[in-house]
């Protein structure tokens, strides 16, 4: 099994960790699709998942710290390149087709669920999908297990932050997803969580105050 210790703790001074980290990728902010990152595998199943090898680490670390506590926590997605992004997104406007929606229905409608390539965080390798053996599956239900609730009190500490809210859908674009945690650094995940604002209107506020 893979092990990591990370060192959790904020500098005394107030310095930001990992500030490459804080950059938005959404309908508006496309990655560039020759974006290119080391890997390591955070967590293995039927397969490897990987995240950016920089950050890999605290993934790992709170998968380990969240099973002292009790918690499974289950990886279900994590680095996905461009063209698996792009092999997703047109499988899933294929299966509304076949439902009898049009192409720019189809279209819409996976746009509302499933990142278009390119406009993915998954294809950063900071993002990934957590689940537990209580709700394996991507399902709102899963906001309603222990595991939830153990990453809503402490995702922040291992920098993750709970990417797609149930109330800021307006402004991610993106449905609520209770599984989908995003690393953005120790110091800039717990200015988050605080703030209670979502990463779009906390990088917004970061521009307004330089
Ligand atoms: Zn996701």
């Amino acid at each position: 099994t893979t092990q990591a210790t990370v060192d959790l703790s904020l500098t005394e001074n107030g310095e930001i960790d990992h500030e490459w980290a804080l950059f938005l990728v959404n309908q508006n902010n496309p990655l560039p699709q020759d974006y290119s990152i080391e890997t390591k595998t955070v967590y293995e199943s039927y397969m490897k998942f990987k995240m950016d090898s920089r950050i890999a680490d605290y993934m790992i670390q709170m998968i380990s710290d969240a099973k002292k506590d009790g918690i499974s926590l289950i990886i279900c997605s994590a680095y996905r390149s461009y063209e698996k992004q792009k092999a997703i997104f047109d499988s899933d406007v294929k299966s509304y087709q076949a439902q009898g929606y049009s192409y720019e229905d189809a279209y819409a409608m996976t746009a509302k669920n499933v990142a278009i390539p390119g406009q993915s965080e998954h294809a950063t390798g900071l993002a990934a999908d957590v689940l537990s053996d209580e709700c394996p599956s991507l399902s709102e239900k899963f906001e309603n297990t222990k595991a939830f609730a153990w990453l809503s009190e402490n995702a922040y500490k291992y920098g993750f932050i709970l990417r797609y809210p149930k109330d800021k859908t307006d402004i991610t674009g993106i449905n609520y997803e209770p599984w989908h945690y995003r690393f953005v650094g120790l110091y800039h995940a717990k200015k988050i969580k605080d703030s209670g604002l979502c990463l779009e209107e906390y990088i917004e506020q970061q521009k307004a105050g330089q």
